[in-house]
């Protein structure tokens, strides 16, 4: 009887000892730090990248600083000057980059590009004041296409081509999502262009008070828009997902992905894609785009190459 209480006893002591030279051995290796670029502050990058940096720092030897900026033309420049490490991206606006070409053609390829995952549909909204109907209405109003640096602004900007439209046609402004929700309510601009996950809070506040609608893109132009550019799919904003809104809103969406340069370790990367898929339900709570988290939608339509880690985990691991 005796014995074995010994036995017991040194089976536990050992077992503390192994657990605790573990715990040493991960201590002494160093931390790594992670700069994430995010986006506006009312926009949905920058809540996604601040829940992500707090399940990550929870779950693995880092310290993540999410890092606000005016979206996904910015974010690129941030990769590539070696100012962050990850970074939201649109899928459109990360293969212009990647290939040097629309927006991109003066900086050229960014070859040392690659994506980590897709995450969640953003979808071309465009919020107006009631007077104004459809797109082709914007012509002579004053209209905000988004950040400087955003993706919103090329999505505003392939719009307006598909209706035949262009800058001389509207009294342009360039504001993040809550500079616009400003504006609007101040009178200084009728409608303002948002690529965002949906339900987005600067369209939710305005349609709330009821001062905005939603404009609906017309089969015919949808289908000019996604014939002439690839990244984008025709997209339905269900009735009821916004107060105020109550039939269903025909539009386009791309796609936000998490994006790497060359600069981040391939090790560091795979633990930031097996924390995040393995958190799906927590992040979900965080932000509900977190729900569209699937290891298909990850790597579907990424014309971009996938960083050798989502290799690993989308791809071998089937
Ligand atoms: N997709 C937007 C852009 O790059 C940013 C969206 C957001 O901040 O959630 O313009």
């Amino acid at each position: 009887m005796m014995k074995k209480g010994v036995a017991i006893f040194c089976v536990l002591a050992l077992a503390v000892l192994l657990a605790m030279g573990y715990r040493r051995e991960q201590d002494l290796r160093p931390q790594v730090r992670i700069r994430m670029a995010t986006g506006g502050e009312s926009g949905i990058y920058y809540a996604y990248g601040d829940a992500l940096a707090e399940i990550l720092e929870k779950n693995m030897n880092v310290s993540v600083t999410a890092i606000p900026s005016g979206g996904s033309a910015d974010n690129i420049r941030l990769l590539r000057n070696g100012r962050a490490d990850i970074a939201f991206v649109q899928n459109d606006i990360m293969t212009y980059a990647y290939n040097g070409t629309n927006i991109f053609s003066a900086e050229g390829a960014f070859k040392e590009l690659s994506v980590i995952a897709g995450l969640y549909p953003e979808v071309c909204q465009i919020a107006a004041r009631r007077d104004i109907t459809g797109v082709a209405d914007l012509k002579g109003r004053r209209v905000s296409v988004g950040a400087e640096g955003s993706g919103t602004e090329l999505n505003a900007m392939q719009i307006l081509e598909s209706y035949g439209m262009d800058y001389t046609d509207v009294d342009v402004d360039h504001l993040g999502f809550s500079a616009s929700v400003e504006a609007f309510r101040e009178g200084r601009i009728d409608a303002f262009f948002c690529t965002a996950g949906v339900p987005t809070p600067a369209i939710s506040e305005l349609t709330g008070e009821g001062g905005a609608h939603i404009l609906s893109i017309g089969d015919a132009r949808i289908r000019v828009l996604t014939d002439q550019y690839q990244f984008y799919s025709p997209y339905v904003i269900p009735a009821g997902t916004y107060a105020g809104i109550g039939a269903d809103i025909q539009t386009a969406a791309v796609k936000a992905a998490l994006a790497a340069s060359d600069r981040i370790d391939e090790e560091t990367v795979l633990k930031i894609i097996e924390i995040i898929f393995g958190s799906r339900d927590e992040i979900a709570r965080i932000i509900p785009e977190g729900k569209n988290l699937s290891r298909g939608y990850a790597i579907d339509g990424m014309p971009v190459p996938l960083h050798p880690a989502s290799e690993k985990f989308f791809l071998r691991s089937r």
